[in-house]
């Protein structure tokens, strides 16, 4: 049947109805009066979900941009950094920080674990000198399904007093409680077609006053991606650049639906699909590759030799499109996305395919046990 696909990956997120009609719109001038609101309203909403006070600006980019933007605006090179490394998007941001030739230590923690913030503070403790710069971590690194303990590294971080707490948020925001100014975190990363229920093309990137001071000292080269030209523009409702003015729209009603539900029903809800999917996987008999203390609200890794054969017939069978492994876990697990726009029905629905593609492909689980365990969860 055309028409129903169901996506249940880490981005490109479903879509609300409502999000898709508020882009259906003719483009209105960037630099008109009537925009200049949308972007003073957008402002404001990004601030809420961002539960800060710093500045938020907005790229036309995808997630990795506002991470490397994120990196050439506060860091000059040779810059001593501290990033930590357990998965996919770890290992992106040791890339960039080496692409833009930063002093690159890594911090390593198994894929499938999440970082020990001890091994952080121990490093921390004992700069003297104050030679960290920046300290880099996924928040909820989506390539394993593991939820990195930002809260005890950013308090190392903070304890050390110098060096800047830089953040990719991109499947954590919108998803799991981030107080940024709570936590004073400097940088904080995101993209559109993860948690804000939104298409790809836009990136965020929020800057504490911090982060800020170190830009008048950084030395990389930077033009298109220099926040600085957004902060001028985005203090006075403008943009530096074009940007999508179409998403923008859409960027517009997803707030608005966030703020209807509230934060702390969306960080509830997110945590009730993260508990009814492992649930589920565990009484089919499944292997979840994160530990139970350490899950992303975003995204449930699920370890099987036949991963590729189980995203196949999910697909063919029930055009439900799940994730696979990346790199070497390609064909050892498969990933169940359950981020923004993500209802119980959806759970419930993915979790009863998942148990019939398991059926046909002879695997032994009993059956209901997965919607039985899924459904425990959702109606408690
Ligand atoms: C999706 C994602 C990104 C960004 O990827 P893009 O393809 O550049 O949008 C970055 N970090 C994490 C943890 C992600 O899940």
């Amino acid at each position: 049947m055309e028409n129903k696909q169901m996506l249940m990956i880490p981005g490109p997120t479903p879509v609300p109805e409502k999000v898709l009609l508020a882009m259906a719109k003719h483009p209105i001038g960037h630099r008109s009066g009537d925009f200049s609101k949308v972007i003073g309203e957008l402002t404001a909403g990004l601030k809420w979900l961002h539960q800060t006070q710093n500045d938020v600006v907005m790229l036309t980019a995808s997630g990795t941009g506002a991470m490397e933007a994120g990196i050439i605006n506060f860091l000059s090179s040779g810059d001593r950094v501290l990033v930590g490394n357990n998965g996919k998007f770890g290992d992106r941001w040791a890339k960039v920080s080496k692409a833009y030739g930063l002093t690159v230590e890594e911090v390593r923690a198994e894929w499938g674990q999440p970082l020990d913030p001890n091994a952080f503070k121990a490093i921390l403790e004992s700069d003297s000198q104050k030679t960290v710069k920046a300290v880099i971590i996924t928040h909820s690194e989506t390539s394993t399904g593991v939820l990195n303990d930002l809260e005890a590294i950013n308090a190392a971080v903070k304890a050390h007093g110098q060096a800047l707490m830089i953040v990719d948020a991109v499947t954590s925001l919108g998803a799991v409680n981030l107080p940024v100014d709570e936590w004073g975190l400097d940088v904080v990363g995101s993209g559109s077609q993860k948690g804000y229920m939104i298409p790809p093309g836009l990136a965020f990137v929020s800057v504490s006053a911090k982060a800020w001071q170190a830009y008048e000292g950084a030395k990389l080269p930077k033009f298109y991606l220099d926040l600085k030209k957004y902060k001028k523009a985005t203090d006075e409702n403008s943009s530096p650049f074009t940007p999508p003015v179409n998403l923008m729209y859409g960027l517009q009603a997803s707030l608005e639906m966030m703020q209807a539900e509230g934060l702390d029903a969306i960080f509830a809800r997110h945590r009730r699909h993260t508990e009814a999917t492992r649930a589920a996987a565990k009484a089919l008999g499944l292997s979840l590759f994160a530990p139970d203390g350490a899950a992303s609200p975003a995204i449930t890794a699920i370890e099987s030799d036949s991963a590729e054969a189980i995203r196949s017939a999910m697909r063919k069978k029930f055009d439900i499109a799940l994730a696979g492994g990346q790199d070497h876990l390609k064909g050892k697990v498969f990933r169940i996305g359950h981020l923004g726009f993500v209802c119980d029905r959806d759970i419930l629905s993915c979790v009863g395919a998942l148990e019939a593609t398991l059926m046909g492909l002879g695997h032994s689980a009993a059956p209901g046990a997965g919607v039985a365990a899924a459904s425990k969860v959702l109606c408690a």
